[in-house]
Order: C-alpha cells, then structure tokens, then sequence
C-alpha cells in the first residue's frame, strides 16, 4: 500500500500546536538552559499542564513519547480499525508522537527531553505493561536505566540484579546516563533475575523516583542537550513491589529479550523524528543566512550553475528528505502493526547520521556565524549529536540492519 506524504488531517492541530509550543516557549529559553546547566526550565512546567489538558480532551491524539502503543498494542483508533477494513491504512499514536517531537525539536531537543511526562520510559511501560500497571503508571513521568559502566552498547551484559524476596523485588547494581533520571517520577531499570541464564532473565522493573534504595551519585556534564538532566545512580538493596516487574516474570530463553526490546522499534523512530527536527531547524536558518548573503538556491538549475554553497544546500536537504521518509515509514509500520525492528533501526542510523552531519556543514557552511553563539546553529550541532548515539548508536543499529538483511543472529554478527 502506498504510503500519503501528507500530514493526517486529523494531526494537522497537533502540529500546529506543537510548532507553537516550539516558537513561543522553546526556542526563547534555548540559549538560557544551554547556559544554566542542571536548572529546572520552570518555563515548562505551565506547559505541561496545558499538555495534560489537551490529552485529556484528546486534542493531542497520544502524541508525546508517552502516548506510543506498544505493537499491537495502539488503541487510538484500534476500535474502529479491528472491524473495518484490515488494508485500511492507520495512522495512530506513534505518527503523532512522531510528528509532535519533530515539531518540538525544531524547537529544542534539550527542552523535549526534559518535558514533564514525556520521557521515553512511558514507551516502555505501554509496551509491556498489564491493564493494572497502566493505570498505576500511566501518565507519569518515567525515565528508562538500561546502561551500565560495563553495559552500553551490549545491554545484555547489564549486571544489575533482581531478586525476589517475599512480595519484593530487589535490585542491585549500578544505573549510568539515565536521561531525566533526577526529574522524573519513576525509572524503568533493567535488571537481571539471573545472570547465568543470559538474556532471558533481563526484565525491566518500575522504581519510584522517591525509593530509598535508589542512591543519585551525581549529574553529568555534557556536550549538548544541556537543559536535559542525565543522572547517575546506585540500587542498593532497593525494594520494589513484586507487581513492578513489567511483562511476564517468567524466563523464557526462547523468547529471549523479544519482551524488552520491543520497545525499541516504538521509540528508535521518535529518535530518528528528533534528528530530523533539529537538522530541519539547521536547514532553515541556514537558508535564510544564505538568502541574506545574496545567495539565491534555484531548485531548477542543475548543480554545476549554481554556487557551491546553494548545491551544497540542495544535497543536503536530500538527504534530511531521505532521512524523514524511512523514519515516517519506520513509524507507520508500527501503527499498521507490521513488524518494523528493521525499518527502525534503517529510521535511526540514516536520521542519527544525517542530523548530525547536517547541522555540522551548516555550520560551516555560515562561516563564523554559524560557529559563534551570536546563533543557535553551534548549539544545535552540539544538540544533534547524541540523537546518533543513544538508543542504540550509529554503529549498533547498522549492526541490527546487517543482521535482519543477511539472516544472521546476534552470536553470528557480532
Ligand atoms: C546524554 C546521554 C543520555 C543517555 N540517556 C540514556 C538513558 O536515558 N537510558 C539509558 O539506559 N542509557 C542512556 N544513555 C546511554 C547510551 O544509550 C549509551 O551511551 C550508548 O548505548 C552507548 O553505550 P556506551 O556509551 O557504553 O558505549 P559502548 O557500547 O562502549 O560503545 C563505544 C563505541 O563502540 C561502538 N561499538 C560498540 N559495540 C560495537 C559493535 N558490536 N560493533 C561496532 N561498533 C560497536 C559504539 O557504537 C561506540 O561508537 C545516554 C547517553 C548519553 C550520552
């Protein structure tokens, strides 16, 4: 089935709003929370109010990372679509989570990052989570702890133990670059039942912020995205009700890590969607610094007549075009309940890459302009760096995609 370029004209609010959101509220304090590291942008506090208002009404149409189904698991307009037609064509949660962020992130990826309720733990709750844990965690703010000092790219190597005692669980080990980790309400930890039976035993656990157990060690400083927070911690003899254990306590080694990974291939593509709202922002600018110069992109002259830095522009914006198709298809796939882990993985190492190097030639591209602070373009070239490493780096996911197209398993294609 072909896939409509358009925007969903049931999102075109949502869009609206979010690029409201991304002028009015983002862009004015990005140089402010660049500057003021580890301060609470307050700004966002009234807005997150607003944002609950409006899903609430449904306005929003479970946009935010927050509001991604799990597959299979979107019930947006899942009602109507179990009946109807099964070819029908769905645009559900993970499109307007997708469109939204975009949005926001033209804005500012730090200042998404660190909205309330929007942290990428949510998707892994509505991933996994019974009927019982979506009503006791739905909503809130959650932060997701999967790397470890000796567990980063390899996050079947996590260390971190659960062991189950009477009516709790506990945790211990050691959690690292936990994003919103010292803001959010609640952490989704990855732990261990037990190390012996490899990646099987790998669960994910829902810890309250407020759990004694769960020790902050500190905060880091970072290269970009500085308005977010990322957090560090220890979990010493951290208690959770056993009813925290997210999905099936049972080990499985066939299923192996199907359970948790999962979530990846809802969130890959709203990383990928970050990427493409900063590199988007670095695209504009940049045309208009460029028109400013007298520097004129004609799209109908073929690259050899026109200058340099026009067809270098129009090279780019190929790229960001491709970048932002794979990543909406990535996202589709996920609303139509296809399997996309392949198109997610393609989503996020185009995007990551091309955010990336976007946001660098348009930097050099405006010359000292675009590397003094006079301009956002040197903060977003910092910005868009992390969104080619976490969820899984560049290399990880071209790793994931050699994979999924050679046939091979992860102990074959290492
Ligand atoms: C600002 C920030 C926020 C973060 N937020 C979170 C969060 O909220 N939750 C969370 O759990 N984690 C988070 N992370 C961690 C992030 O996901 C990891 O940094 C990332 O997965 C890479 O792990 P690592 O740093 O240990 O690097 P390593 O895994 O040690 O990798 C180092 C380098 O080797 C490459 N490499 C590794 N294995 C292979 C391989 N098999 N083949 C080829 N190349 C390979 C990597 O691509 C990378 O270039 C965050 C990190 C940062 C910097």
């Amino acid at each position: 089935m072909p896939i409509n370029l358009e925007t969903p004209k049931k999102f075109a609010g949502l869009v609206s709003q979010a690029h409201m959101v991304a002028t009015e509220v983002f862009r004015p304090n990005s140089r402010k929370y660049d500057d003021a590291e580890h301060s609470y942008p307050k700004e966002l506090d009234m807005l997150a109010a607003a944002i609950d208002g409006m899903n609430e009404s449904g306005a929003l149409g479970g946009a935010g990372a927050g509001g991604v189904g799990g597959n299979g698991n979107d019930n947006s307009n899942g009602a109507s679509a179990k009946q109807a037609d099964p070819n029908a064509n769905r645009n559900g949660s993970n499109m307007a989570s997708l469109l939204g962020l975009t949005e926001l992130c033209w804005g500012d990826v730090g200042l998404l990052l660190t909205m309330p309720r929007q942290g990428l733990g949510q998707a892994a709750i509505a991933a996994v989570a019974d009927e019982e844990q979506l009503k006791r965690f739905g909503g809130k703010w959650a932060a997701m702890a999967i790397t470890e000092p000796e567990a980063g790219s390899d996050s079947a190597a996590i260390r971190t133990t659960a062991r189950l005692d009477g009516d709790d669980y506990v945790l211990n080990g050691e959690k690292i670059f936990v994003t919103s980790g010292d803001r959010a309400e609640l952490i989704v930890v990855w732990a261990t039942l037990d190390r012996e039976q490899g990646r099987a035993a790998i669960k994910s656990f829902v810890v309250e912020r407020d759990n004694p157990g769960l020790k902050l060690d500190r905060l880091e400083h970072k290269l970009g995205i500085r308005a977010s927070d990322t957090a560090n911690f220890r979990l010493e003899d951290c208690r959770v009700p056993k009813e925290s254990l997210l999905g099936s306590p049972d080990i499985e080694p066939k299923r192996g890590f199907a359970g948790v990974m999962q979530t990846f291939d809802n969130t890959r593509p709203l990383v990928a969607g970050m990427a493409i709202g900063v590199a988007r922002a670095c695209l504009e600018r940049t045309r208009e610094l460029l028109e400013e110069a007298g520097i004129e992109i004609d799209y109908d002259a073929p690259p050899h007549s026109q200058s340099a830095a026009a067809s270098e522009f129009i090279a780019m914006e190929s790229d960001w075009e491709a970048a932002r198709l794979l990543t909406l298809q990535a996202a589709w796939m996920a609303d139509n309940r296809k399997p996309n882990s392949l198109q997610a993985s393609m989503a996020k190492a185009k995007a990551g890459r091309t955010g990336t190097d976007v946001a660098l030639r348009c930097v050099a591209l405006c010359g000292s302009l675009g590397y003094g602070e006079g301009e956002l373009l040197e903060k977003w070239a910092r910005d868009a760096k992390i969104l080619d490493l976490f969820e899984g780096t560049q290399q990880i996911q071209l790793l994931i995609v050699a994979r999924a197209l050679l046939g091979k398993t992860s102990a074959e294609l290492k």
